[in-house]
């Protein structure tokens, strides 16, 4: 039996994620190796693109997660797991708490090479707004650095920050020719 008539009738001719009936098709679970049902979704169109693409993601879309994550197909639960984290935020993070996934099924759920983990940390400036690397902030609040012998002026810009990579409220960025480090609390994107 070929993946797509497996998961046809695994699906019962339904978008796994979200039960749409039209325009279904498989949609393999990276990193994939050999193409078989076990690694793969049957998904409708709009569940195809927006997995296949993380920059382009319909919150609304995915409230369909819902359901779907509570699945006993682990390929599901893994691309549930997968999108919940991928949109961040207060009702997806509600979701991912509820989620339980065997150690192995969370493994291969954060397997995707597409960054996920990554995802998981998003550094955020004092208005909320998404730091990314390289970015220009102004410090909105005189800074003590510590061992430095100086204070870092409410104001001061700084510009190509590095996000700390294992903490969501620290960047780095050179002050008075000082790499030093800085909580996101204090800075404003500019
Ligand atoms: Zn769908």
């Amino acid at each position: 039996m070929s993946v797509e008539s497996e998961l046809e009738s695994r699906s019962e001719g339904k978008c796994e994620m979200c039960g749409d009936t039209n325009g279904l098709k498989v949609y393999d679970i990276p990193p994939i190796e050999i193409r078989t049902a076990n690694k793969a979704v049957f998904a409708c169109n709009t569940c195809w693109e927006q997995m296949d693409n993380p920059d382009d993601n319909d919150e609304n879309h995915w409230r369909c997660l819902n359901d779907s994550m509570w699945s006993e197909t682990d390929a599901i639960k893994v691309m549930a797991w997968r999108m919940l984290t991928r949109l961040n935020n207060s009702w997806t993070q509600n979701l991912l708490d509820m989620m339980y996934l065997e150690d192995d099924i969370l493994k291969w759920a954060k397997a995707s090479g597409e960054g996920v983990e990554g995802m998981i940390i998003i550094h955020k400036d004092s208005n909320g707004v998404i730091l990314n690397q390289g970015d220009s902030i102004v410090l909105i609040k005189d800074l003590d650095v510590k061992g430095a012998g100086f204070t870092a002026k409410r104001g001061t810009p700084v510009r190509n920050i590095n996000l700390v990579n294992d903490n969501p409220e620290h960047i780095e960025g050179k002050v008075n020719g000082q790499r030093i480090v800085i909580l996101t609390q204090f800075v404003k994107k500019s």
